[in-house]
């Protein structure tokens, strides 16, 4: 039976080690969310169809399930009317549960999901003039403990499965009543039809690009972010293209060149100081992972590119790694390594009880003027979203921040009787 505990965080920069599975549902019917075509086609062989048909009908419902977004076998029109109710008694289509959603002023949402084994995470939309860009968690939490990261202060952690990965995918475009509609209502589905590229840059309100930078660390929950994303950019399912989703690691390097590989998206790394000293401290991964070792697998990322350049995330915080020389430095070792890069400067977004103050807006143009004449484009991150705990390294789910509310109580609680 599959272990759907919450983990505790064994260790600052230990992976959680197992892919945990989605608690399985009391009425026995299976999720089809976050399996690819062969694995349905497999349940369909082991609950009695025969091979041919089995390969058909997951043909068929794949194809309605992650193009359509349909959840209900009913409105399946291809599938022959008998049919329909022998995969509904067998099997759902879910989406994560939505415990609330929230409104920026300046356009961003913010979703608190659960999972059904009552795990709550969050994914954020943040639409632009032209895109569309939705954050995707890949974790509860998150084993890392970035000292600027609201995120890294959660206690307790579980991997997201495939289907909840791509299941706020499939959320977000029923929020946002994106998906394609048949021309000819009741027409036979033409499996040949995928969507052109121009349909998801035409409107900004669409959702047409996917950070994978909400809570946690991808790149320690590699197959089941791998296994989700391939069906975000299947032809016959989502079909968003490769160039339109990144991936940001707080540099697990030995994950790196398997997610150029098998994976193929864009790379973001949140590289945020140029010393030893300096990022052990804010990203502790680095004493695993030094920044030497790094920026050599980035320079040997798969695809990588001057058309396709990986983007250094480096957060603003006053004193701490905002100087001019630290602007040089990082100048330096982009050249150093040859990386194809752009750099994006995120002012430091706050939290209550964080230990680092932003950089001043001076602090912060300097800092990029000074990347930008040595011929690296830096441009400053907009905060999105800040109204509403929506912006980077902001997520953290209410039940956490209640629950250590709570703990504060009871501390205070326990110090005034004396306890
Ligand atoms: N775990 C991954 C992806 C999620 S965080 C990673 O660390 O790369 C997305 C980005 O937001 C990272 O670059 C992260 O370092 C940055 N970030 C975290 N906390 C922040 C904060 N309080 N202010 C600004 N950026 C922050
Ligand atoms: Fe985890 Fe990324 Fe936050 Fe670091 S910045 S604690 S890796 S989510």
């Amino acid at each position: 039976m599959a272990d759907t505990t919450l983990m505790s965080i064994p260790g600052q920069v230990d992976p959680v080690p197992v892919a945990r599975d989605i608690t399985p549902r009391e009425d026995g019917r299976v999720d089809l969310m976050g399996l690819p075509k062969a694995d349905i086609a497999a349940l369909f062989e082991g609950a009695g169809l025969d091979k041919r048909q089995a390969k058909l009908r997951a043909k068929q419902v794949f194809h309605w399930l992650y193009h359509r977004g349909v959840t209900d076998f009913e409105a399946m029109t291809d599938i022959a009317k008998t049919m329909r109710p022998w995969l509904t008694e067998r099997f759902v289509i879910g989406r994560p549960d939505v415990v609330e959603a929230q409104h920026s002023t300046d356009g961003t949402r913010k979703w608190l999901l659960k999972t059904p084994d009552g795990h709550e995470f969050e994914m954020v939309f943040i639409p632009d003039a032209d895109r569309g860009t939705l954050c995707v968690s890949s974790q509860v939490g998150c084993t890392l403990n970035c000292r600027f990261c609201h995120t890294g202060t959660m206690r307790l952690v579980r991997n997201l499965t495939a289907g909840e990965i791509v299941g706020q995918v499939m959320l977000a475009r029923d929020a946002l009543g994106e998906w394609p509609q048949s021309h000819e209502p009741g027409r036979k589905m033409d499996f040949a039809e995928v969507e052109s590229e121009a349909e998801y840059t035409s409107d900004g309100r669409l959702l047409t690009n996917i950070v994978m930078m909400g809570m946690g660390e991808p790149l320690y929950n590699f197959d089941n972010v791998r296994d989700a994303l391939k069906l975000v950019m299947d032809g016959d399912g989502l079909a968003l293209s490769k160039r339109r989703i990144t991936l940001s690691t707080s540099g697990v390097v030995p994950a790196m060149a398997r997610c150029g590989e098998e994976i193929g998206v864009n790379l973001a790394v949140s590289l945020h100081a140029v010393t030893k000293d300096i990022r052990d401290e804010i990203v502790p991964i680095n004493k695993k992972y030094g920044l030497e070792e790094l920026l050599q697998a980035c320079a040997d990322y798969p695809g990588a590119s001057n058309a396709r350049r990986i983007t250094f995330e480096y957060v603003m915080l006053k004193d701490k790694n905002d100087s001019d020389e630290d602007a040089h430095e990082l100048v330096r070792l982009l050249k150093q390594y040859k990386l194809p890069a752009k750099v994006n400067l995120i002012p430091f977004n706050p939290w209550p009880g964080a230990a680092y103050e932003c950089s001043t807006p001076e602090r912060i143009r300097r800092f990029s003027d000074i990347v930008f004449e040595g011929g690296i484009s830096a441009p400053v991150r907009t905060p999105r979203g800040r109204d509403i705990d929506a912006a980077c390294g902001q997520l953290k789910t209410t039940a956490e921040k209640k629950s250590r509310a709570q703990r504060d109580r009871e501390e205070a609680e326990a110090a005034a009787t004396g306890a």
